[in-house]
């Protein structure tokens, strides 16, 4: 059924929107892909993300929300301030509410190409304190953008309780592990593929490539 249907992906380039874009042109009839620029401290990010659209055969557009860097001045969006993740504390690079608006933009782009499906790789397996990566404030946003445009969206949430290692998994099922880990960026700097592997992005990531490439050992 919805293989008649269209989908706007929330698209950065990373490890997991990049599959849920693999899932969701598995799942739709055409997809959609949004980037936001908002002053990432890599312009890599969007240069990732472009090609790997137009590698995949998906038409691409960057907003540009570079006004976050005004609202919310962090790690990410900001030189001169060093990422750091102190136990228990939200990581530098956390920008308030930034789920909230990249949904709400991405609803808009997509009632205006008439596709009702949004899909993110929003995960609250991994919380890491991200109140906004929450299913419960998924579904609460689904209800206020279908009243906010009059519109049936559904937004889909693939990795929603996947760990990172059953994220790899995902990837491997949708024939994209190779794809994914060599192409992708997670990469707090800006390193494509396996990463730097010393910032805390490469090491969730490396984290869950090694215990799923173990357990698919172990099951052959
Ligand atoms: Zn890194």
């Amino acid at each position: 059924m919805l293989k008649n249907e269209n989908a706007v992906v929330v698209f950065s380039g990373g490890q997991d929107s990049t599959t849920c874009l693999f899932w969701a042109k598995k799942t739709f009839a055409e997809v959609h892909a949004v980037t936001f620029d908002y002053g990432q401290r890599h312009k890599l990010e969007i240069e990732c993300a472009k090609s790997i659209a137009e590698e995949l055969g998906v038409q691409h557009t960057v907003l540009d929300m570079s006004l976050l860097n005004q609202l919310a001045p962090n790690a990410l969006t900001r030189d001169d301030i060093e990422i750091t993740h102190e136990e228990g504390e939200l990581p530098s690079t956390f920008v308030e509410g930034r789920n909230l608006l990249f949904l709400s933009f991405a609803a808009i782009l997509a009632k205006g190409i008439g596709a009702r499906h949004i899909v993110t790789g929003v995960c609250e397996t991994d919380f890491s304190g991200y109140p906004d990566c929450r299913d419960t404030f998924i579904k609460s946003l689904d209800v206020t953008l279908n009243l906010a445009m009059d519109y049936p969206f559904v937004i889909h949430t693939p990795l929603m309780w996947l760990d990172k290692a059953e994220t790899w998994a995902l990837a491997d099922e949708l024939n994209a592990f190779d794809f994914v880990r060599e192409r992708t960026l997670t990469c707090y700097n800006g390193v494509i593929g396996d990463g730097c592997g010393e910032c805390p992005a490469c090491q969730l990531r490396r984290a869950g490539l090694d215990k799923y490439v173990s357990e698919r050992k172990a099951a052959l």
